[in-house]
Formats: structure tokens, C-alpha cells, sequence
């Protein structure tokens, strides 16, 4: 998969994708990303990418020409023509639907994705009706450009690429995982992390068995791996139930789920 970000700051991606799993995708040859600068692609003395707004008010906003010659330069396919199951040109945007792990699942089948990074008061308009596919945004929360978004979205992207994490299931048995995920986890001695069904995951605990005078749940050392997944499935539940009650309305939640959030409603209400 390739990816092509586009960004008035080439140099904040040095260090970024020079690290553990994505270091070793791009090494692999799993994981193709290309900077690019979008000075390049000005065509005055200043290298001006910028300009004030339309209307008044405040801040500069990144002038369309740049952006649009920019993506055109990398030879995707013009938008119009473009095959939504394998090239996909995304601007980051405060405004744009909220990244999700269903998100970087459809990113992550596609052939190239082209990222442009906004700054200052945001883009032209009309870079994103030319060029652009959608519009996505890391969280309801303002940045002062997309560079950390575009690394985000490379990141949760990558590993759900086959082959890239170096247990298959790694990326199916953990947080947001899918349905079918969970229920492949069904049997036999339970997995490092047990899919989820949409909700997050449970608590994960190592070695030493006790620290600072905190032990391990008893359940965990066992080896009865039918109490173990019910109490992952609990805890999961529970903590999901705490921080992220939105996830519950959509997840895949067997009977007993539903009668263990009952209960926990109904001694915790
Ligand atoms: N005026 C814009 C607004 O209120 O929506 C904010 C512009 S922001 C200061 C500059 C750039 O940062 C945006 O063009 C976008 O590329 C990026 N950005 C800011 N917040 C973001 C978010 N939550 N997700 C993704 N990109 C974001």
C-alpha cells in the first residue's frame, strides 16, 4: 500500500515513521510513504502558499493551485474517474467525519491513499471539491494542521495490512474488533487479546505477580480458559460500560453480555 502526504512540513515526518511495526512495513516493503513538499509545487520567488481569506476575518488559508497541482503531479486518478476501492484522496479537516477503526478497515483495502495536510485557517474549498474524496478529522478537537492527523491515519491504517503485525490476529482481537473476530475466538485456550465485537478491550496484565502490592486477578493464572474469557468478556464490558458507553448501541453483545450490563446497571445504576 502507498501512501502520499502532502504538507508544508516535510521535515515532521522524519522521526515519525522511523519506529517499531511501521519501520518495519516500510523495510518490508509492505508500506511504501512519500513525502511531499507543497513549496514545490508554488511557482513565485516567496514559494507563497498561502493567502488571506475571502470575506475577512482571521489567518491565512492555504491557496488552492499548490494543493490541486500537488495531487495531480502524483498521478492518481482524476477524481471524476477515479475507483473508490483503490485510490482515495483524503484532506484532513476539523470538519470531516471522525476516523474510526471501521475507517482505517476500508483505508487499509485500497492501493493509494494521498493525504493533504491543512494549516493555518484550513484549505480552499475548492481543493476538496476538485481533487479530494472525503474529508476526515482524528477527533472533534482543533489542530494546528494535519501533519499529526495524516500520521495518525497511516499508523491505525497499517496495521490491519496482511502480513505487517507479526501475529495475524493481533490487529482482529483487540478494541473495536469486528464481529467476525469475535466470534473466531469461540474456543480453544484464549488468545492474547480476545476480539472484542466492537467494544474495547479488557485488561491485560505480566509479570511480576505482584507489584507495589497489587496482585493479579486469581482467574488469569488458573489455566481454566472458559472462566478466562468470561472474566475478559466481563471486564471488557465493564470498562466499556465506563469510558465509552456509545461503542454498546452498536456492538456485537452476545445474551449473556446483555444480562451481565443489566446486572452492572443494576447494582451500579
Ligand atoms: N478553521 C478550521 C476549523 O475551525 O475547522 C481549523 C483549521 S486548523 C487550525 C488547520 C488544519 O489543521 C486544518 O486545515 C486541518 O488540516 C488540520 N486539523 C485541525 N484539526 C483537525 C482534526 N481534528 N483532524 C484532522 N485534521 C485537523
Amino acid at each position: 500500500m502507498r501512501f502520499d502526504i502532502i504538507t508544508i512540513f516535510p521535515d515532521f515526518f522524519t522521526s515519525i515513521f522511523s519506529h517499531g511495526v511501521l519501520k518495519r512495513a516500510r523495510v518490508g516493503r509492505l508500506l511504501q510513504i512519500e513525502i511531499h513538499d507543497l513549496r514545490t509545487f508554488t511557482h513565485d520567488r516567496h514559494r507563497t502558499v498561502d493567502d488571506r481569506p475571502f470575506g475577512g476575518g482571521e489567518g491565512m488559508v492555504l491557496k488552492p493551485e499548490p494543493l490541486v497541482e500537488a495531487v495531480e503531479s502524483l498521478e492518481v486518478t482524476p477524481k471524476p474517474e477515479r475507483d473508490p476501492k483503490k485510490e482515495s484522496v483524503i484532506l484532513l479537516s476539523a470538519q470531516g467525519a471522525r476516523l474510526t477503526q471501521a475507517t482505517a478497515r476500508e483505508l487499509a483495502e485500497l492501493e493509494r491513499v494521498v493525504l493533504l495536510c491543512g494549516r493555518y485557517e484550513g484549505v480552499d474549498e475548492r481543493v476538496n471539491e476538485l481533487v479530494c474524496d472525503r474529508e476526515l478529522s482524528i477527533g472533534d478537537y482543533v489542530l494546528s494542521g494535519g501533519e499529526l492527523g495524516a500520521a495518525v491515519i497511516v499508523d491505525a491504517t497499517m496495521r490491519l495490512l496482511p502480513g505487517v503485525l507479526g501475529n495475524e490476529d493481533s490487529s482482529a482481537f483487540e478494541s473495536f474488533g469486528r464481529r467476525d473476530d469475535y466470534s473466531a475466538d469461540a474456543e480453544g485456550p484464549p488468545r492474547s487479546t480476545h476480539g472484542s465485537g466492537g467494544i474495547l478491550d479488557y485488561p491485560h496484565y505480566t509479570r511480576p505477580a505482584e507489584y507495589r502490592g497489587l496482585g493479579v486477578p486469581e482467574v488469569l493464572a488458573g489455566g481454566d480458559h472458559a472462566a478466562i474469557r468470561k472474566w475478559r468478556r466481563q471486564c471488557a464490558l465493564e470498562k466499556t460500560l465506563r469510558n465509552r458507553p456509545d461503542l454498546l448501541d452498536h456492538a456485537d453483545l452476545t445474551q449473556n453480555d446483555r444480562a451481565f450490563l443489566a446486572e452492572l446497571a443494576r447494582i451500579k445504576p
